[in-house]
């Protein structure tokens, strides 16, 4: 298997952001022949991984044949065992195919407008939730089960994807236990919307920053930057004196700053094309 971002983002899908390294784990011991659930939960020896852990998740990535499972008789006790492999041309197959829903949430443009909508412990799982949705989960508890993320936390998350208008919810009352029940449906043309308004927002600012240095002297204080720069008004205004420090303003050599903001710009606008392509499609 190998070790990529794009692999640890198919298993965080598969198995839920939680178990990604657990079962990770799982998979390099079965790479290297271990074939039951025992030895795996002695070879591995995680607290957090218990023998029912184990199963559970062999049996996920069952469902989408990245492992195959056999009975066989032990010769020595004739008792009966599963034993597991994992296939990797089928994960790959997989991967290749998760690779344009990949791009829709860990693009780094999606990536940056979902940081901003959520503390960083929730952003992998909002990423997740999203995937969910995408793939036609509707409930609160299926996305729970599909994610393995905390049902208060799918609960919070998709009044969160809500508020910012990707996700909408229709509310119905069953009939039988008078009970409302609520689907939840991604919008995906206001995800595309919201994405492009963050984007441009973003690149316009470097633009104009970039643009301000290559046309403006500026200065700064010659012991400390972090003191003051300003253009050449701002800084006749102190008489090229520091306002913090007092010692003089000098010359900022902008070169090292206005690479960097080209290198973002064209970084962005390389990122921003891949998602688009990858929503569209
Ligand atoms: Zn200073």
């Amino acid at each position: 298997m190998k070790n990529n971002k794009i692999t640890n983002n198919f298993l965080k899908k598969v198995v839920g952001p939680d178990n990604s390294d657990n079962v990770k784990k799982i998979i390099r011991k079965l790479e290297s022949g271990v074939e039951t659930e025992d030895e795996l939960y002695e070879k591995i020896n995680q607290k957090n991984l218990t023998k029912e852990n184990i199963n559970k998740l062999l049996n996920k990535l069952h469902e989408l044949s990245i492992t195959e499972c056999e009975e066989k008789e032990d010769p020595e006790t004739k008792k009966t065992q599963v034993l597991w492999k994992f296939n990797e041309e089928n994960l790959n197959e997989k991967i290749e195919e998760f690779s344009r829903q990949n791009e829709i949430i860990n693009n780094p443009i999606s990536n940056d407008f979902l940081e901003e909508k959520v503390d960083s412990n929730d952003l992998e799982y909002i990423k997740y939730i999203i995937l969910a949705l995408i793939d036609g989960i509707e409930t609160d508890e299926a996305i729970h089960e599909k994610t393995n993320i905390k049902l208060n936390t799918v609960r919070k998350l998709l009044y969160k994807l809500h508020d910012a208008s990707i996700a909408n919810y229709k509310r119905n009352k069953d009939p039988e236990t008078q009970w409302f029940t609520y689907t939840w449906r991604f919008e995906k043309e206001e995800y595309i919307e919201k994405i492009t308004e963050f984007h441009t927002k973003r690149l316009n600012a470097r633009e104009s920053t970039l643009e301000d240095l290559e046309n403006n002297l500026y200065f700064v204080c010659c012991m400390e930057p972090e003191h003051f720069k300003g253009d050449y008004t701002e800084s006749s205004e102190y008489e090229f004196y520091c306002p913090v420090c007092d010692y003089e303003l000098e010359p900022y050599d902008a070169e090292a700053e206005k690479k960097l903001l080209k290198r973002e710009i064209s970084k962005d606008k390389r990122n921003f094309k891949k998602i688009e392509a990858a929503i569209n499609e």
